[in-house]
């Protein structure tokens, strides 16, 4: 496998030669992170790939956070969000994602320190003052950096909201872990209108899905999602196994 940060092809220890970042496997089925030379998981029998792993200081770097929501159900699964502190534990001491100047295209880890990274929630990229009126125009040109949007191996739920405010994003990579996608774009092409009273009309985002088309099917996603590809705001590109 080639390495998600910079497409060199990765060593049989799972480092990349070229950057330095570290992969460990992954289950497909149900995200468990495996050791180094597993194949297959032996909980679930599922497929194991290898996910970027960060560590604190590389997430801190990357200006990417995540944390652990203290819900109802007792979920201590780690996420990247960005609302406020998520009403959870910080699992890093920073807001979403923070980069002052964005990176046209961000790599989402799938595992920080060894624990695997659940999901992406609401507003990771832009959260309420964002979208100020006095701030809204400078959020938008910001935001308009981001081309391209990559989750790595291990993914497994891309909730509403999860991209608000991307408003140049074109490509969206998503791993074949992905189970849930409810992010289906509404916040970005409102019903086809312009984004963000720029005056700009959205580009297609193409969503680039590591798996088949059977695949995909078995992911729960909302009827707007395929609304929005039967107009063309959507393209899926199947990237097969
Ligand atoms: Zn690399
Ligand atoms: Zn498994």
């Amino acid at each position: 496998m080639k390495c998600e940060l910079c497409s060199a092809e990765l060593g049989a220890d799972l480092r990349c030669p070229a950057c330095g970042a570290n992969y460990v496997p992954v289950c497909l089925g149900c995200g468990r992170v495996l050791p180094k030379e597993a194949r297959r998981c032996p909980d679930c029998g599922g497929e194991a790939l290898p996910g970027l792993e960060m560590t604190r200081a590389e997430l801190r770097k990357a200006g990417l956070k995540c944390f652990m929501p203290f819900t109802q159900d007792r979920n201590y699964d780690i996420y990247f969000g960005g609302h406020n502190d998520g009403e959870g534990y910080l699992f890093n001491d920073i807001k979403g994602y923070t980069r002052e100047i964005p990176e046209s295209r961000v790599v989402l880890p799938s595992v920080a320190e060894g624990l695997p990274i659940h999901g992406v929630w609401n507003a990771f990229f832009c959260a309420g003052d964002d979208f100020l009126p006095e701030l809204a125009e400078a959020t938008f040109e910001r935001m308009t950096a981001i081309r391209e949007v990559v989750l790595s191996n291990g993914i497994r739920e891309v909730m509403s909201y999860a991209f608000l405010g991307c408003a140049g994003l074109e490509n969206l990579e998503l791993p074949r872990s992905v189970r849930i996608m409810k992010h289906d774009f509404y916040d970005l092409f409102t019903d086809g209108q312009q984004p963000m009273g720029n005056g700009l009309w959205k580009s297609p985002v193409t969503v680039r899905y590591r798996g088949t088309e059977e695949d995909w099917q078995k992911v729960a996603v909302t009827s707007r999602f395929w609304d929005y590809v039967q107009r063309g705001y959507i393209k899926m590109e199947y990237l097969g196994r």
